[in-house]
């Protein structure tokens, strides 16, 4: 396989930073992984549509960009049907192969930038389903061993944003393919977001299809979201925190409209981006960087800005929602460098 020394990472991430990596390599098929493996290049980044990370350095390393394709889709006995999808597939192609072919289960996730390969990584989630919803199995490389791996849902320990890949696997194992199990028929209809009921009320659908949800989706994500390729961004920079019962009750009595939904575990989640706009950051620019105007849990580079100056723009949001709330934001996405 192909070596690129030196190689620009500016169209292979989203927020479009010029960073460089000293060695680049494209993988097209699960087998040539072994033997660049055997060069022993420390460290390795394995590289998706780049939509989830920060470059905040060039990085010195090998990055290899997951391009293993293919789709392919098997019926099993209970009437459902079994998708499977290269790790290097984009994510938003594979739903809308999914539609085409009238399976059910992920026209929620509509949209989201990425590839199949990373959506296990952060369970990726939207407008009420998680991958870990439909989820069946995956298969790994083992960076170190070179051997392969297969994962059921119940290895994965899927959570909110979360899995054993950001965890104790984080960096050690390239996804070479996701399995996913969808509906044939009887597809399960999710519009417990109200966002997505008003659209479909406003367009007139009274009984929507999957294909109904999803163009609401994108409605909904177009309207509300910037288009990386317009202007650089990774979608939300930060988690939503949880934050006990006790912690909450004490910040309402200091800020009466606090919002806030039920987190894991009796928890309570706070929405990142309320908190952020609450200290004033909603629309901030500062030269080629900011506080996306619509939506203030979204960084952007509108053009020339630095992953280093990203950071500290994320790093002064974080300390000042500490210091007026007392809450620790932590990013979502993931930081190199
Ligand atoms: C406009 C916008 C909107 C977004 N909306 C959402 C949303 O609604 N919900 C949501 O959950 N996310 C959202 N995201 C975040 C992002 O789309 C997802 O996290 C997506 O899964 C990242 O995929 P990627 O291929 O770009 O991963 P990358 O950014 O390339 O990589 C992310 C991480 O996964 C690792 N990785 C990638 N591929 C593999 C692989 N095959 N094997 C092992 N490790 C791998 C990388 O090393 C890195 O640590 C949004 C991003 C943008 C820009």
């Amino acid at each position: 396989m192909h070596l690129y020394p030196d190689y620009s990472l500016k169209a292979y991430n989203t927020f479009g930073l010029d960073a460089k990596a000293s060695h680049f390599a494209r993988l097209q098929k699960a087998e040539d992984l072994s033997p660049l493996l055997l060069h022993n290049y420390s460290p390795i980044f394995i590289l998706g549509g780049g939509s989830n990370v920060l470059f905040v350095n060039n990085f010195e390393g090998l990055v290899i960009h997951n391009e293993i394709g293919g789709i392919a889709a098997r019926q099993q006995l209970n009437g459902k049907v079994i998708v499977e999808a290269g790790g290097g597939v984009n994510w938003h192609q594979l739903v809308c192969w999914c539609l085409d072919h009238d399976l059910g289960g992920i026209e929620n996730l509509s949209l989201i930038p990425g590839t199949a390969g990373a959506a296990p990584i952060q369970n990726i989630g939207a407008y009420g389903v998680e991958l870990k919803d439909v989820f069946y199995e995956l298969e790994a490389m083992d960076l170190e061993t070179g051997k392969l791996h297969r994962f059921k849902k119940e290895d994965c320990d899927f959570a909110y944003r979360n899995s054993i890949f950001k965890q104790s696997l984080r960096g050690k194992v390239l996804i070479t393919r996701i399995l996913i199990e969808l509906t044939s028929i009887s597809h399960n209809i999710n519009t417990s977001y109200g966002a997505i009921r008003d659209t479909l009320a406003e367009a007139g659908i009274k009984q929507p299809t999957i294909k109904d949800v999803s163009e609401a989706v994108i409605k909904i994500r177009t309207e509300k979201l910037p288009d990386p390729l317009k202007i650089g961004n990774a979608g939300s920079f930060f988690k939503n925190p949880e934050i006990s019962q006790e912690q909450f009750e004490e910040l309402r009595r200091r800020f009466p409209n606090i919002v806030h939904y039920p987190g894991s575990g009796g928890l309570i989640k706070v929405p990142a981006g309320w908190l952020i706009e609450q200290c004033g950051w909603k629309g901030y620019r500062s030269g080629a960087i900011g506080c996306y105007e619509k939506q203030a849990l979204v960084l952007v580079n509108y053009g020339g800005g630095s992953g280093n100056e990203i950071w500290n723009l994320a790093q002064e949001i974080i300390a000042s929602v500490e210091g007026k709330f007392g809450i620790q934001l932590n990013p979502e996405v993931n930081i190199l460098g």
